[in-house]
């Protein structure tokens, strides 16, 4: 149990840190969160809940049912921030699997909803259970192909008309599924968690400050942090310290000296405009395909006013040579190369941003024959990505 006069230092202010100073202030707990960037959540992007993992087929049923559960608790914690469209799940003609294949775990999950909705009738955050997912038959699907398009769609046949009217059917197999994984506004989260943790007394925001050196302060009993602020060096100490520096926690690792195996991914998503589709709602919609091939999955996630973010799972388009490091016997922090650093902190080439959205409009205009016709709508969407380590107080 921590009472609430013990000091808790907080690295990283990106959602990981943010969320767990607000969770940590909404208790009345005494945080102070670090940030080095000048607002908080502004490290890479995320788009989407992973209500079930559906993305992700490669991974176990075991962690698809644990980001179920991780997603409810966020919609808990975060109701204003997720955009309530469901995704479209496709399979292409081209894939080795079937959609059959993925019928087992769409149904663990549901079951797995009911059974949350059973224990706490709080938990219904996704729609009803018997929704979870839904299948939609060639047959099915033509008829939504002659519907007009509903300005604000409610009911999954709603959602799927521009589907249906949009992707080349010949080019996918049936059914479709659609389930109720939504989108994650980012901005949102970033806007939201800044205004909330202004309010709470207990939390010290630290932005445009930068942790240098953390020692174990065993015989003091907790942390020595140092910090740069405004060029001046500052010491403070903590009872416990929450190590949130993303794609960075390695380096925090290294100040302690602590065991450690990570991993950091480079990857990027693009900005593309859709001048003929301003006005309609679409769903996410996922083609899945085998990851680093030419064939790799394409993500088409809808944003207002045309604007559309994409993912192709190939290194012309989200992926990158090299973009994917572990660290060594020398250091927790695995070693991004000096290009991908340069765009983290400096910027990406008009060329490149060009190259890699139209690779990525041409990779999506493969099943969505009209969006060939869209445009690079803004920059990159890109960053590192690394699992946040929690460091327990010394003993
Ligand atoms: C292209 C792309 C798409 C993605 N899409 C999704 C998605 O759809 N859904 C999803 O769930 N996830 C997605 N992710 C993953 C998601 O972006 C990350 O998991 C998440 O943003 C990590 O948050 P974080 O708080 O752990 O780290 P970060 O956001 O990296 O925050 C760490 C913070 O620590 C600060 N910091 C580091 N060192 C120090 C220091 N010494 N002193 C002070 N501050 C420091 C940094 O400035 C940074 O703000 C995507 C990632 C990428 C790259």
């Amino acid at each position: 149990m921590i009472n609430n006069k013990a000091k808790i230092a907080i690295v990283g202010g990106g959602v990981a840190g943010a969320s767990t100073a607000l969770y940590l202030g909404q208790l009345g707990l005494n945080v102070t969160l670090f940030e080095k960037e000048s607002s908080l959540v502004c490290g890479p992007p995320f788009c989407h809940l992973h209500a079930g993992g559906n993305l992700y087929r490669e991974i176990s049923d075991q962690q698809c049912v644990k980001l179920l559960k991780q997603s409810i608790d966020f919609l808990h914690f975060y109701p204003f921030v997720v955009d309530y469209r469901p995704t479209v799940i496709v399979l292409p003609t081209s894939d080795s699997s079937t959609p059959e294949a993925l019928l087992p775990r769409l149904e663990l999950l549901k079951d797995e909803y009911e059974s949350l909705i059973t224990a706490d009738p709080n938990n219904k955050v996704l729609g009803e259970s018997s929704n979870y997912y839904t299948l939609y038959d060639r047959e099915q699907i033509e008829f939504l192909k002659q519907q007009p398009v509903v300005s604000k769609p409610q009911t999954c046949d709603e959602w799927m008309i521009p589907v249906a009217k949009n992707i080349d059917l010949d080019k996918v197999q049936f059914p479709l599924i659609m389930v109720q994984e939504y989108g994650l506004n980012l901005f949102r989260l970033a806007a939201g968690a800044s205004l909330a943790l202004e309010q709470i007394e207990s939390i010290t925001l630290r932005t445009k400050t930068i942790v240098s050196n953390i020692q174990e302060e065993c015989n003091a009993d907790g942390w020595g942090i140092t910090y740069i602020k405004d060029d001046e060096t500052h010491q403070e100490n903590f009872d416990y310290l929450i190590n949130a520096a993303g794609f960075r926690s390695g380096k925090i690792d290294d100040l302690l000296g602590v065991p450690c195996k990570r991993m950091v991914e480079f990857k990027a998503a693009y900005v593309s405009k859709w001048e003929e589709y301003d006005d309609t709602l679409f769903p996410e919609i996922i083609f899945h395909g085998e990851r680093g091939t030419p064939r790799g999955m394409g993500q088409f996630t809808p944003y207002p006013g045309g604007y559309f973010q994409l993912h192709g799972m190939t290194k012309e388009i989200t992926l990158y040579e090299d973009g994917l490091v572990s660290n060594t016997a020398l250091s927790c922090q695995p070693q991004l190369g000096q290009n991908f650093i340069e765009k983290i902190e400096r910027s990406w080439t008009e060329e490149e941003t060009d190259q890699r959205t139209k690779s990525a409009i041409k990779h999506l205009s493969q099943f969505i024959p009209a969006f060939f016709h869209a445009e690079v709508g803004s920059k990159p969407l890109f960053g590192a990505q690394q699992i946040p380590a929690m460091i327990p107080h010394c003993v």
